[in-house]
């Protein structure tokens, strides 16, 4: 745009703060420009799915034009502009000496590394800067720390019945929980029966074309595939808040029954595909779970507690909680390796090409989609790299580049914490591991596999099982100390001698032939 008028004030949009409903768009003011940018910076700090790069800058530029068309002047620079420094600092100082502006605003960014960045900005500059709440979530970044002060665990499940008191939600009026219990996971984490027909997917006629044009042309390199046809992420308010609709209307019914199943017969299964809309802020936590709860409420014939509990607490549950552990704990939460775990990651978790049905299928879907649901990304693809005892870095660069939803806050918590122990138990009180029992239980990926998942040892055995056990020896000091875990060591040292060394060879056999698996 041609940017004529005297301006007051430049305010920093960054690419996951499209948040439509925020106070600084209440009024139009013809002083204010909004500042949008791409930058090289941004694409290029980790390798990213290639869905996730296009559904940023899909959301910009639409979030832009929506702001034009209601009158506000924005300022938009695109990746292949000719005065594009491709740096957030020096296109906010270029821009600000451009308009003339003394005066700068930002939303607090979300990751460490972004809110250092614009520190140091502030600092080094001679223009007023002024930083404002994204509001979006529905705690502060302190709020967590806060609530468990003095406390030595930060326990979920005390937070999220604390936030349902709060934030009034699935509370009857006697202040009791609706139906009668917090938690209906007992009635969830079933596996999916072959007869149980999954909801058709519906698509966006999003035009992703001159987006991917201009990124091939710059040469941004990127992972995963892409298919214009096949485009399933809202990056409009309008189809965030489809996505929401759809998802209540078709595939809540069944979410906390299925929460937990994994099958090769379909990527999404009941789970809401909201994560991105989410996480770019295009809708809001508490949007998304007051559409379920009045849901909920108007429909308590047709759908059971459970799940619509189930979904409510993974949004105002884990999701507020892991951005108060980030908030808590960074920079130091990124650096930890507490299992000191060094292995590389095998080659296979970047093409999908294994033998391991179940590794197979859940990052082709991540390569073909940027998406594979909570139980893929904690049992399949972070019980392997755990098993092998994969260094925490180069978990943490594979999870944040292959899907649409990663944003660091969110990602390494889950990541580093959750799914790969590196924290010591900061996030989980032990690690989540599991031999080929758990996933044949929950998928019906064992079927047809190369591999054996009955036995530990000897011709096509399931790598899942020896490493399993591997994992168990060498971790069987720190193990034996986890009440919630020490059955397994005592399991482990009561197997039979020469089991236990068939095993323990099994697993270095497979160890040392990794990316053959
Ligand atoms: P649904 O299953 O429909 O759940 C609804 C919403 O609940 C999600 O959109 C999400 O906002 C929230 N939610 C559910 N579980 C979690 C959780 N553990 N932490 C935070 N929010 C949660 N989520 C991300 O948004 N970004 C990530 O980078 C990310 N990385 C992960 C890495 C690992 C190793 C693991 C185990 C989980 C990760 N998650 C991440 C959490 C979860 O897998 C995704 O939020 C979810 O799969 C997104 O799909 P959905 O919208 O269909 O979710
Ligand atoms: Fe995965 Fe083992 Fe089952 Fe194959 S047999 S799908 S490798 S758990």
């Amino acid at each position: 745009m041609a940017i004529s008028k005297p301006t007051r004030s430049l305010r920093l949009i960054l690419g996951d703060q499209l948040n439509h409903q925020h106070s600084w768009f209440d009024e139009v003011d013809d002083e204010v420009v909004y500042l949008f940018m791409e930058v090289r910076s941004e694409t290029d700090y980790v390798v990213h799915h290639v869905q996730k790069v296009v559904a940023f800058f899909l959301g910009m530029r639409a979030f832009a034009k929506t702001l034009e068309g209601q009158g506000h002047r924005v300022k938009y620079l695109k990746l292949d502009d000719p005065s594009n420094k491709q740096d957030i600092p020096e296109n906010l100082a270029m821009v600000a000496d451009e308009l003339k502006v003394e005066d700068i605003s930002y939303q607090l960014p979300d990751e460490y590394r972004l809110d250092e960045m614009l520190k140091g900005f502030s600092e080094s500059t001679n223009r007023k800067v002024t930083v404002c709440d994204t509001e979006h979530f529905m705690t502060s970044r302190e709020d967590l720390a806060t609530f468990f002060k003095g406390k030595k665990r930060y326990t979920m499940e005390y937070f999220y019945r604390d936030m349902r008191k709060r934030f009034d939600i699935l509370m009857d009026s006697d202040g009791s929980p609706t139906g009668g219990a917090w938690n209906f996971d007992h009635d969830n984490r079933k596996k999916l029966p072959a007869k149980v027909e999954l909801p058709e997917l519906r698509t966006f006629q999003s035009d992703i074309s001159d987006v991917l044009s201009m990124l091939e042309k710059q040469k941004v390199e990127t992972l995963g595939t892409i298919d214009a046809s096949n485009w399933v992420w809202p990056t409009t308010r309008e189809e965030a808040l489809e996505t929401l609709a759809n998802f209540v209307a078709e595939r809540l019914q069944l979410f906390g029954t299925y929460q937990d199943a994994m099958t090769s017969r379909d990527p999404f299964l009941f789970h809401a595909r909201i994560s991105f809309a989410m996480n770019s802020k295009l809708i809001s936590p508490l949007e998304v779970v007051k559409e379920v709860e009045s849901y909920y409420n108007t429909h308590k014939d047709t759908i059971e507690i459970n799940q619509v509990e189930g979904f409510i607490r993974q949004v105002i549950g884990w999701r507020e909680y892991m951005r108060g552990i980030y908030w808590a704990h960074m920079p130091e939460f990124a650096e930890m390796n507490k299992l000191e775990h060094t292995a590389p990651l095998p080659s296979w978790y970047w093409t999908g090409e294994t033998k391991m049905s179940c590794l197979s299928h859940a990052i082709g879907q991540s390569l073909e989609h940027a998406y594979a649901h909570h139980i893929q990304r904690l049992m399949i693809t972070g019980n392997f790299a755990l098993l092998l005892g994969v260094d925490p870095n180069e978990v943490d660069a594979w999870y944040l580049g292959i899907y649409i939803d990663a944003i660091e806050w969110v990602e390494i918590t889950n990541t580093r914490g959750m799914s790969q122990f590196a924290d010591g138990g900061i996030v989980g009180t032990k690690p989540y591991m599991s031999s080929a029992n758990y996933i044949h239980k929950m998928s019906d990926y064992c079927k047809g596999c190369h591999y054996d998942r009955k036995i530990r040892h000897g011709e096509n055995a399931c790598p899942f099982n020896s490493l399993y056990w591997a994992f168990v020896d060498r971790h069987r000091e720190r193990l034996a100390r986890n009440g919630r875990i020490a059955q397994m060591v005592r399991l482990w040292e009561r197997m039979a001698a020469d089991e236990r060394v068939a095993t323990l060879n099994q697993a270095k056999v497979y160890m040392q032939n990794v990316d053959t698996l």
